[in-house]
Protein backbone atom coordinates (compact mmCIF):
# COMPACT_ATOMS: atom_id res chain seq x y z
CA UNK A 1 0.00 0.00 0.00
CA UNK A 2 1.88 3.40 -1.54
CA UNK A 3 1.58 6.29 1.19
CA UNK A 4 0.35 9.80 -0.02
CA UNK A 5 4.05 11.10 -0.68
CA UNK A 6 4.62 8.14 -3.24
CA UNK A 7 1.35 8.02 -4.93
CA UNK A 8 1.81 11.94 -5.39
CA UNK A 9 5.37 10.99 -6.87
CA UNK A 10 3.86 8.35 -8.96
CA UNK A 11 1.62 10.62 -10.18
CA UNK A 12 3.83 13.81 -10.98
CA UNK A 13 6.49 11.64 -12.41
CA UNK A 14 4.02 10.56 -15.49
CA UNK A 15 3.87 14.68 -16.27
CA UNK A 16 7.34 16.00 -16.12
CA UNK A 17 7.58 16.70 -19.95
CA UNK A 18 3.50 17.11 -20.36
CA UNK A 19 2.35 18.43 -23.59
CA UNK A 20 -1.44 17.86 -22.97
CA UNK A 21 -2.48 21.47 -23.52
CA UNK A 22 -0.77 23.87 -25.20
CA UNK A 23 0.81 25.13 -22.44
CA UNK A 24 3.42 22.48 -22.79
CA UNK A 25 4.91 23.99 -25.51
CA UNK A 26 4.71 27.70 -24.82
CA UNK A 27 7.90 28.45 -23.38
CA UNK A 28 7.84 27.04 -19.81
CA UNK A 29 11.14 26.07 -18.21
CA UNK A 30 9.72 23.57 -16.31
CA UNK A 31 6.56 21.66 -14.86
CA UNK A 32 5.38 23.23 -11.45
CA UNK A 33 3.67 20.57 -9.16
CA UNK A 34 2.27 20.84 -5.94
CA UNK A 35 4.16 21.08 -2.94
CA UNK A 36 4.35 20.64 0.73
CA UNK A 37 2.89 18.21 3.44
CA UNK A 38 1.38 15.28 1.58
CA UNK A 39 -0.70 14.46 4.40
CA UNK A 40 -1.72 18.51 4.56
CA UNK A 41 -5.68 19.33 6.01
CA UNK A 42 -5.42 22.80 4.31
CA UNK A 43 -4.86 22.85 0.44
CA UNK A 44 -4.04 26.58 -1.10
CA UNK A 45 -4.41 26.69 -5.12
CA UNK A 46 -3.93 29.39 -6.94
CA UNK A 47 -3.77 29.96 -10.78
CA UNK A 48 -0.43 28.95 -12.70
CA UNK A 49 3.16 29.33 -12.25
CA UNK A 50 5.17 32.80 -12.52
CA UNK A 51 8.30 33.96 -13.51
CA UNK A 52 9.95 32.65 -10.44
CA UNK A 53 8.40 29.24 -9.74
CA UNK A 54 8.81 28.20 -13.47
CA UNK A 55 12.61 28.88 -12.79
CA UNK A 56 13.18 27.12 -9.85
CA UNK A 57 10.33 24.54 -10.02
CA UNK A 58 8.32 25.58 -7.24
CA UNK A 59 4.59 26.99 -6.55
CA UNK A 60 4.69 30.20 -4.90
CA UNK A 61 7.84 31.21 -4.16
CA UNK A 62 7.79 34.83 -5.28
CA UNK A 63 6.70 37.78 -3.59
CA UNK A 64 3.03 36.68 -3.85
CA UNK A 65 4.78 33.24 -2.22
CA UNK A 66 6.24 35.32 0.59
CA UNK A 67 2.87 37.07 1.06
CA UNK A 68 0.90 33.65 1.27
CA UNK A 69 3.37 32.65 3.75
CA UNK A 70 3.06 35.01 6.21
CA UNK A 71 -0.47 34.89 6.24
CA UNK A 72 -0.02 31.14 6.66
CA UNK A 73 1.67 31.85 9.90
CA UNK A 74 -1.28 34.39 10.77
CA UNK A 75 -3.42 31.17 11.16
CA UNK A 76 -0.48 29.45 13.45
CA UNK A 77 0.28 27.11 10.71
CA UNK A 78 3.59 26.66 8.88
CA UNK A 79 3.73 26.23 4.86
CA UNK A 80 5.18 23.07 5.69
CA UNK A 81 2.07 22.07 7.30
CA UNK A 82 -0.08 22.75 4.37
CA UNK A 83 -0.18 21.52 0.76
CA UNK A 84 0.58 24.48 -1.95
CA UNK A 85 -0.98 24.38 -6.01
CA UNK A 86 -2.39 25.96 -8.98
CA UNK A 87 -4.38 24.88 -11.68
CA UNK A 88 -2.18 24.92 -14.10
CA UNK A 89 1.33 23.71 -13.88
CA UNK A 90 3.52 25.13 -16.71
CA UNK A 91 3.61 29.20 -16.75
CA UNK A 92 1.05 30.81 -18.85
CA UNK A 93 3.40 33.30 -21.31
CA UNK A 94 3.58 36.47 -20.19
CA UNK A 95 1.55 35.13 -17.38
CA UNK A 96 -1.54 35.49 -19.03
CA UNK A 97 -4.86 33.77 -17.24
CA UNK A 98 -4.59 30.28 -18.42
CA UNK A 99 -7.11 29.38 -21.13
CA UNK A 100 -10.04 27.33 -20.10
CA UNK A 101 -9.09 24.14 -21.90
CA UNK A 102 -5.77 24.56 -20.44
CA UNK A 103 -7.45 24.90 -17.10
CA UNK A 104 -9.39 22.10 -17.20
CA UNK A 105 -7.18 19.83 -19.27
CA UNK A 106 -4.27 20.36 -16.37
CA UNK A 107 -6.31 20.26 -13.37
CA UNK A 108 -8.26 16.99 -14.16
CA UNK A 109 -4.89 15.03 -14.67
CA UNK A 110 -3.19 16.85 -12.23
CA UNK A 111 -4.77 19.08 -9.12
CA UNK A 112 -7.96 17.07 -8.75
CA UNK A 113 -5.87 13.36 -8.44
CA UNK A 114 -3.68 15.86 -6.24
CA UNK A 115 -6.68 16.40 -4.23
CA UNK A 116 -8.15 12.73 -4.13
CA UNK A 117 -5.09 11.42 -2.71
CA UNK A 118 -4.49 14.23 -0.12
CA UNK A 119 -7.75 14.55 1.03
CA UNK A 120 -7.50 17.91 2.62
CA UNK A 121 -10.80 19.04 5.05
CA UNK A 122 -10.36 22.74 3.62
CA UNK A 123 -9.30 23.84 0.31
CA UNK A 124 -8.44 27.72 -0.26
CA UNK A 125 -9.00 29.19 -4.14
CA UNK A 126 -6.97 31.85 -4.23
CA UNK A 127 -8.26 34.34 -7.37
CA UNK A 128 -11.25 33.59 -9.50
CA UNK A 129 -9.69 31.42 -11.73
CA UNK A 130 -9.31 28.64 -9.05
CA UNK A 131 -12.56 29.55 -7.65
CA UNK A 132 -14.00 29.12 -10.83
CA UNK A 133 -12.38 25.54 -11.64
CA UNK A 134 -12.96 23.99 -7.86
CA UNK A 135 -16.80 25.17 -8.24
CA UNK A 136 -17.76 24.39 -11.54
CA UNK A 137 -19.05 27.89 -11.90
CA UNK A 138 -16.76 29.33 -15.56
CA UNK A 139 -18.48 32.47 -15.09
CA UNK A 140 -18.98 33.16 -11.20
CA UNK A 141 -17.35 36.85 -9.94
CA UNK A 142 -15.35 35.80 -7.06
CA UNK A 143 -17.12 38.20 -5.02
CA UNK A 144 -20.04 36.20 -4.92
CA UNK A 145 -18.45 33.57 -2.79
CA UNK A 146 -15.01 35.25 -1.51
CA UNK A 147 -15.41 34.48 2.77
CA UNK A 148 -17.86 32.01 2.27
CA UNK A 149 -17.61 28.27 3.09
CA UNK A 150 -18.86 26.24 0.00
CA UNK A 151 -19.35 22.72 -0.46
CA UNK A 152 -18.86 21.30 -3.83
CA UNK A 153 -19.12 17.48 -4.46
CA UNK A 154 -18.17 17.04 -0.84
CA UNK A 155 -14.97 19.55 -0.85
CA UNK A 156 -15.52 22.13 1.71
CA UNK A 157 -13.62 25.62 -0.28
CA UNK A 158 -12.54 28.26 0.71
CA UNK A 159 -12.55 31.47 -2.26
CA UNK A 160 -10.49 34.72 -1.35
CA UNK A 161 -8.20 37.01 -2.99
CA UNK A 162 -5.08 35.65 -5.30
CA UNK A 163 -2.05 37.18 -3.12
CA UNK A 164 -0.53 39.04 -6.45
CA UNK A 165 -3.95 40.67 -5.97
CA UNK A 166 -3.01 41.85 -2.73
CA UNK A 167 0.21 43.16 -4.01
CA UNK A 168 -1.25 45.94 -6.13
CA UNK A 169 -4.01 46.60 -3.47
CA UNK A 170 -2.99 46.44 0.00
CA UNK A 171 -5.96 47.20 1.42
CA UNK A 172 -7.56 44.04 0.88
CA UNK A 173 -5.13 42.14 3.00
CA UNK A 174 -7.21 42.67 5.88
CA UNK A 175 -10.39 41.43 4.01
CA UNK A 176 -8.22 38.15 3.24
CA UNK A 177 -6.95 37.65 6.67
CA UNK A 178 -10.39 37.64 8.34
CA UNK A 179 -10.58 34.94 5.31
CA UNK A 180 -8.28 32.94 6.91
CA UNK A 181 -9.82 32.91 9.84
CA UNK A 182 -12.64 31.04 8.70
CA UNK A 183 -9.65 28.53 7.76
CA UNK A 184 -8.36 28.06 11.43
CA UNK A 185 -12.21 27.82 12.40
CA UNK A 186 -12.47 25.37 10.34
CA UNK A 187 -9.52 23.00 11.32
CA UNK A 188 -11.61 22.81 15.03
CA UNK A 189 -14.75 21.72 13.65
CA UNK A 190 -14.65 18.12 13.89
CA UNK A 191 -18.05 17.66 11.72
CA UNK A 192 -15.65 18.67 8.82
S1 LIG B 1 -0.27 22.99 -17.93
FE1 LIG B 1 -0.70 20.92 -17.21
S2 LIG B 1 -1.71 19.85 -18.92
FE2 LIG B 1 -0.71 21.70 -19.72
S3 LIG B 1 1.26 20.97 -20.41
FE3 LIG B 1 1.53 21.74 -18.33
S4 LIG B 1 1.30 19.95 -17.01
FE4 LIG B 1 0.48 19.41 -19.03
Amino acid sequence: MKNNAEKLKNLFDQFTACTRCPLGTQGRTQVVFGAGNPQARVMFIGEGPGKSEDLQGKPFVGRSGKLLTTMIESIGLKREDVWISNIVKCRPPNNRTPLPYESSTCSSLLLFKEIEIIKPRIICTLGSCAAQILLKKPKMALATVRGALQIEQGLHILPTYHPAYLLRNPAAKQVVLKDFEIIKKALLDATL
